[in-house]
């Protein structure tokens, strides 16, 4: 068996989980596939833009099913605030949340599948595998409140203006099936489509800033980070009300 340790860092952990194949990203063995355009992608730096960019060509499917955990994130209370602060306080407080959003996502294994904005969408099992990946995408949304807060704090203090109020991240996490693939005739790279993404999207929209909503298939999934209090929502376009589980902010 080939081990994984020797090749730790180096090598595109996607094609390695989907396809056991290494695919040099860093060191010196990286410099011909860099020349031919493979290098780390801007949704994970750790994996590689074959994994982002050649789906059909990797998967020999258009797309397939997988088991994921979807994250939402974005800020509230963001368009309210763009038409009193300068454009100069509006870029960097969207520079600090995406940059914040995506280390707390790059550090459990998730990947930014898409940035909308003052948004963002995350896939966690997929292309790096991950049995644990709901955990992982709690955990990576109790980074981002934390950082985000943090950094809001900063922002507030270096600009002097008042930023706390009515401003957060506001973020949903679901897990669930997803179809994975290249649905768009525009863009070449991978993302996750279906229910259990529309529901992520939904709960995202009921967070409340510095909330996070985790579905109650997230939380059974990992038992042991989800505690506190539930919430009944009732989401646009879904039948039945849903059960969340509230984290983030003590209200
Ligand atoms: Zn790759």
């Amino acid at each position: 068996m080939v081990s994984t340790v020797s090749y730790q860092g180096r090598i595109c952990r996607g094609c390695w989980d989907q396809m056991r194949m290494p695919v040099p990203i860093r060191g010196p063995l990286a410099l011909p596939f860099r020349a031919v355009g493979i290098t780390q992608s801007k949704m994970n730096p750790n994996i590689c833009t074959i994994c982002e960019r050649s789906f059909r060509y990797v998967k020999k499917e258009r797309h397939i099913s997988a088991t994921a955990s979807i994250l939402f994130a974005d800020i509230r209370g963001f368009t309210q605030l763009s038409e009193r602060l300068s454009p100069a306080l509006l870029s960097d407080i969207l520079s600090v949340f995406h940059g914040d959003c995506a280390k707390s996502i790059w550090a459990h294994d998730g990947i930014v599948n898409k940035q909308m904005g003052d948004g963002l969408m995350a896939i966690f099992n997929f292309p790096i595998k991950n049995e644990r990946h709901a955990a992982a995408a709690i955990s990576a949304a109790l980074d981002i409140q934390r950082r985000c807060a943090a950094a809001l704090k900063e922002l507030t203090l270096r600009h002097g203006e008042v930023l706390a109020e009515g401003l957060g991240v506001g973020i949903g996490v679901h897990t669930g099936q997803v179809e994975i693939g290249e649905f768009s005739t525009l863009r070449s790279d991978f993302t996750a489509i279906g229910g259990t993404v529309n529901l992520t999207a939904r709960l995202e929209s009921q967070a409340a800033p510095g909330e996070l909503l985790v579905s109650a298939e997230a939380a059974a999934a990992a038992p042991d980070i989800v505690t506190g209090a539930t919430r009944m929502l009732n989401l646009k376009g879904i039948e039945n009300p849903v059960l969340a589980h509230v984290l983030g902010r003590v209200q």
